[in-house]
């Protein structure tokens, strides 16, 4: 078996396997093998079902003593199995849905270990769809860790495994390209043994080796070429230079607000850059709410009024809409005309979008990715920006270059991640940082509070309180749908018992990414109009959205988002002189997960609550939490993984300072790997 054979050559993979992982994804050996485990479970020593108080221990194991017959209850198509086991505190219940054969497991007078996540149901505390295994199997997998996969619908974490486990019998190699000196310098593990440790860890300790040489992998891939394409294309001469700010300065005088100072120092250094020697690249780095949209729409104005065009790149449609209406309200009225081109424009409207461009009949083009799709010409692209960078995917800036566009156009990024400077630099070395450390004058602290689910009836009544006062709020939801699996709330179930705790009058709506372009727009325009008052919505409005009107955001599952997360979440309200509240409702409440959300309750401060995750997140953290999200690396994250990312920094700038480090060899293997890296098309992500 060779690592380019295709998945149907392991055997018992048939063409109907093969679609399936293709779908995720999977089409060769190799990418099997690198198809990395979202999470593990961790086989800890059985606990009773009497030590666990409510106080969340994840999944956990329970020896548990079967005293009496399992009962089948449940009406229709919904059939449960429920064992009830005894506990000092009473009521504990173990329930299988739809599984009725698991009875036959379930042997009175047995004990046998459940493994699942213990939570709290009506007031019950409830096991939902453990694992059954007998106390033998379970000293097996004692102390060890197994993976979970995400899992495309038609896969299962048995079948991946099995799959896996039959490659890694086979012992195909791979190639490792860091050669041993490398790696020890950098305590590194040899990569086969990363791959399949990553995997089939033995031990946590051998988790943590091959997960640092997977994200060291990854990082030092990343900034060796970006480290590359800097020095090959130098500084390049400015080929549009704007001598003449008057375009930026209309813009700033036709505004209803003074610029705050954070923000007229960056523009200061944008009109520098833009009259420079060379080319623009910058990243404006600035929190929630600082008021970065303006700014780049003060670079656009002058771009253009010297003679060329600009755009922007948002990363959701939603955004790029948003962007589109509030823009073109500022620059319509200068004579400066926009266009929107996202992917849903049809292709008779692409192509009226197209000519628009490339006639120059458009000045200011906003959109997504679609704005760098082949059939697109620009007449004179002088500026390119780009809104919430970080939710781009590590080869976005690969991609403009590629393009040929980044070097021939003035570059401005904007990211919203507050990432402590020195890490900022690594990431983005090539670029010159702007920092926008102030949010606009009037703007009131948001209040926040963290609260369990028992307090929800009174956050209903406080959000008709705040709808009454002519106010919107947000309700953040973590999954789309209800799931079996995975005890969340999701936006559908939500929102109908949100309508019913609700007068009728108040319109509630939800919204969520798998929902057509056409309806998401639909309902952002009406909540950004006020038609609709309480919007349930997944993560999707989590970036850029900006609703001053807006004043509630309260947040289901707060355990479950990262702190980064929940920042930039609450940054969707305090946009305007009204006071402004976040309610972070925990369904399970463990020590970690409080002093996570305590940070949020006590800070609305980014950088205070990077760093706070940076000191409680070590490497490697396995809560299954979304990581902070930046350039997302698909496994590792710069906040909890900094330090390897600075061993890879430093890896990187040795390599590119001498042609023979590690070895002549390993040094042109490395380039060529960093070269490939540049050219790999671009994952980008879609929400
Ligand atoms: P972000 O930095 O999160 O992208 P936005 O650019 O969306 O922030 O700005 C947030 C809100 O603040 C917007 O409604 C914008 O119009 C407003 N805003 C921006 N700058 C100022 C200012 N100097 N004074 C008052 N309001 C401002
Ligand atoms: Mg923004």
């Amino acid at each position: 078996m060779r690592l380019t054979d295709p998945v149907t050559e392991i055997k018992g993979v048939g063409q109907k396997t093969a679609a399936l992982l293709e779908k995720a994804g999977i089409g060769t050996v190799e990418e099997l093998l690198k198809y990395y485990p979202r999470d593990y479970k961790v086989y800890g020593s059985p606990l009773s079902v009497d030590d666990s108080s409510f106080d969340d221990k994840g999944s956990a194991a329970y020896r548990v003593h079967v005293t009496a017959q399992a009962k089948l209850a449940g009406r229709g198509r919904l059939k449960m199995v429920i064992l009830s086991l005894p506990s000092i505190s009473g009521n504990v219940q173990a329930i299988w849905y739809n599984m009725p054969y698991v009875r036959n497991q379930l042997v009175p007078g047995t004990t046998i270990i459940l493994y699942g996540r213990l939570c709290r149901k009506r007031g019950r505390r409830v096991l939902e769809h453990p694992e059954i295994l007998s106390e033998e199997k379970y000293a097996e997998r004692l102390g060890g860790l197994w993976p979970i996969y995400s899992l495309t619908a038609g896969l299962s974490q048995n079948m991946l495994s099995k799959l896996l486990d039959q490659v890694f019998a086979e012992n195909v190699l791979m190639q490792d390209l860091l050669p041993s000196a490398l790696r020890r310098q950098y305590d590194l593990a040899e990569y086969n043994y990363a791959v399949r440790q990553i995997h089939f860890p033995d031990s946590h300790e051998d988790y943590l080796m091959a997960r640092k040489r997977l994200v060291f992998d990854e990082f030092f891939e990343f900034i060796l070429s970006m480290r590359m394409m800097k020095t090959r294309s130098g500084l390049s001469p400015n080929y549009f230079p704007v001598e003449d700010f008057s375009g930026g300065r209309a813009l700033i005088s036709a505004l209803p607000y003074q610029l705050t100072e954070a923000q007229a120092k960056v523009v200061e250094e944008i009109r520098q850059d833009l009259s420079g020697p060379t080319m623009m690249n910058r990243l404006i780095q600035g929190d929630v709410g600082s008021g970065k949209t303006v700014i780049a729409a003060i670079a656009m104005a002058a771009v253009v009024r010297a003679g060329w065009q600009a755009c922007m790149m948002a990363p959701t449609e939603v955004l790029a809409e948003q962007h589109f209406d509030k823009l073109s309200a500022l620059f319509e009225p200068l004579g400066i005309h926009v266009i929107l081109l996202t992917g849903s424009s049809t292709a008779a409207q692409k192509r009226k979008i197209y000519e628009k461009i490339s006639s120059h009949a458009a000045d200011i083009i906003i959109g997504t990715q679609a704005l760098f799709q082949e059939k697109v010409v620009y007449d004179k692209l002088g500026l390119i920006v780009t809104d919430e960078q970080h939710r781009f995917g590590v080869h976005q800036r690969e991609l403009l270059m590629k393009k040929g566009v980044s070097e021939k156009a003035h570059v401005l990024v904007m990211s919203a991640t507050p990432i402590p400077r020195t890490l900022a630099m690594i990431v983005y070395g090539d670029m010159d940082i702007s920092v926008v450390d102030q949010k606009p004058a009037g703007r009131q602290p948001i209040k926040n509070s963290v609260v369990g689910i028992e307090y929800r009836p009174a956050a209903y009544r406080f959000i008709e309180k705040q709808v009454r006062m002519g106010h919107q709020a947000y309700v953040i939801c973590p999954m789309v749908e209800a799931n079996e699996e995975i005890d969340a709330e999701n936006v559908i179930d939500y929102s109908e018992k949100l309508k019913r705790a609700l007068p009728q009058d108040i319109v509630v709506t939800y919204l969520h990414g798998k929902m057509k372009p056409a309806e998401k727009n639909d309902i952002m325009n009406r909540f950004v109009k006020g038609e609709i008052q309480v919007l349930v919505s997944t993560t999707v409005v989590e970036v850029g959205v900006d609703v001053a009107n807006a004043t509630v955001m309260m947040i289901e599952n707060a355990e479950r988002f990262g702190l980064s997360q929940l920042h930039q979440l609450r940054g969707r309200v305090g946009r305007s002189d009204s006071q402004s509240y976040c309610i972070f409702i925990y369904g399970m409440a463990g020590a970690k997960i409080k002093e996570r959300l305590e940070i949020m309750r006590t800070s609305n401060d980014g950088f205070k609550i990077a760093s706070e995750d940076m000191r409680l997140r070590g490497p490697g953290d396995m809560f299954g939490l979304r990581q902070s999200g930046d350039l997302n690396f698909s496994l590792g994250d710069i906040i909890a993984d900094s330090e390897t990312l600075m061993l890879a920094s430093d890896a990187a700038d040795k390599v590119m300072a001498s042609g023979d480090y590690p070895d002549p060899d390993a040094n042109q293997a490395l380039r060529a790997m960093a070269e490939r890296f540049i050219y790999k098309e671009s994952h980008v992500m879609t929400l």
